[in-house]
């Protein structure tokens, strides 16, 4: 079984983006003897692997998930990327990871076109562990889907699996210190609940259409001048910061503050200034010492989409490949391979000797970085004793 989850988690670590380019690995034997030096384990036939991902319970690699991130957080790696020395960012938000034209599983999602076109689809609800240099950490996945036992006409959504995913992330990690980052879809009676109930913090994107009477009382204050503000300029990107800070606004019984951040992109003509709005509302008390790194802080909920989903989609993980084109179970057991393959990797891609190798000249990217780790499983020659070892290993 070491094996067989080894392999598969191998076959995202080397970045092989299917089956079949893990097996032609797999087949030279000089790889095959290097990975056996290194990790004394043998590959296992790709079907093997798939037999295994279809049948193991996918809670098993969740938790195999949460124990690494486990370990990760008492050895104090991500430690110094703690908001208010407290807390971690933990950015929640849902992707697509499979589509298809016919139905997959009995728990595909359905979505139909106004031609009447039935699309069959899968997605997964994330919470990542978010921090300003980039790290995007997989702490628990719940997978949106239709079950029998849940009401058969009304689909799983978002916010939905958002309650389930809560439960999950409480349940392995009890005492974490946690501040969610969300998205517009978030600001509701449910999720401030949780959060209340879990002692988390939250920072949630604010639209202007969302809690109407919390907006409402936000925008009179701000009329009347009750608001706090302060001004940050960087001058190296040519950047003008504006926050704005209101404290104690009720909501449903409870108080919360809200916040903003105008940001001024500055040009030569000033007609060309770019200028964005961001608006939080938070369960944080605001002051002026502390407004510019928590509404800083909502900002980073982009990293779950940058460095989360776009890095796990594009070429380098394939995260939309079907590596399984029927099991549900294998699905979602590749799924967590990947999370935790993409985890071991973004610790060895911002380590200080990659950056090293990276900086060597100027053109160095990772994904070439990669083609030499492959080059190197495939050329390094092995003295015959390794050789007889593996073969009798
Ligand atoms: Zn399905």
């Amino acid at each position: 079984m070491q094996e067989v989850v080894a392999g598969a988690l191998f076959m995202f670590i080397f970045k092989e983006t299917s089956r079949n380019a893990y097996n032609s690995d797999r087949g030279d034997v000089i790889f095959a003897t290097n990975y056996y030096r290194h990790f004394k384990l043998h590959l296992p036939h790709p079907d093997t692997i798939d037999q295994v991902m279809r049948d193991l319970p996918p809670q098993l690699l969740e938790e195999l998930k949460a124990q690494l991130v486990g370990r990760l957080i008492e050895q104090k790696t991500l430690r110094r990327f703690r908001f208010q020395d407290k807390y971690y960012f933990v950015a929640v938000d849902a992707t697509g990871i499979q589509t298809f034209t016919k139905r997959h599983c009995e728990h595909c999602m359905t979505r139909t076109s106004k031609k009447g076109v039935v699309t069959y689809f899968h997605y997964v609800l994330e919470a990542k562990l978010v921090s300003s240099s980039g790290h995007a950490i997989s702490l628990a996945s719940e997978f949106i889907e239709n079950l029998e036992h849940r009401d058969f006409n009304k689909q799983d959504c978002e916010q939905k699996a958002f309650v389930r995913l809560a439960v999950k992330i409480k349940h392995y990690f009890p005492r974490l210190p946690i501040c969610i980052l969300a998205d517009g879809l978030y600001p509701n009676d449910t999720t401030f609940g949780i959060c209340r109930r879990n002692d988390w913090r939250f920072i949630i994107t604010l639209k202007e259409k969302c809690l109407k009477t919390f907006n409402e009382e936000a925008g009179l204050l701000n009329a009347t001048a009750k608001g706090c503000s302060v001004a940050r300029a960087d001058k190296s990107t040519r950047t003008l910061l504006e926050y704005k800070f209101l404290n104690d606004i009720e909501y449903k019984k409870h108080n919360y503050s809200w916040v903003s951040c105008n940001e001024t992109v500055i040009y030569r003509s000033e007609k060309d200034n770019k200028v964005q709005q961001f608006v939080y509302i938070t369960d944080l008390h605001l002051t002026t010492g502390n407004v510019a790194n928590t509404a800083d802080g909502g900002r980073l909920r982009w990293k779950i989409e940058n460095e989360g989903f776009n890095t796990q989609k594009n070429s380098d993980y394939k995260m939309e490949h079907k590596y399984s084109r029927k099991s549900y179970n294998a699905m979602q057991n590749y799924y967590q391979m990947l999370q935790i393959a993409h985890m071991i990797n973004q610790f060895t891609e911002k380590s200080r000797d990659f950056i090293e190798l990276l900086k060597q000249y100027s053109k160095q990217t990772i994904k070439a970085l990669w083609k030499e780790l492959l080059t190197f499983m495939k050329s390094i020659p092995y003295t015959p004793a390794q050789l007889q070892e593996f073969i009798s290993g």
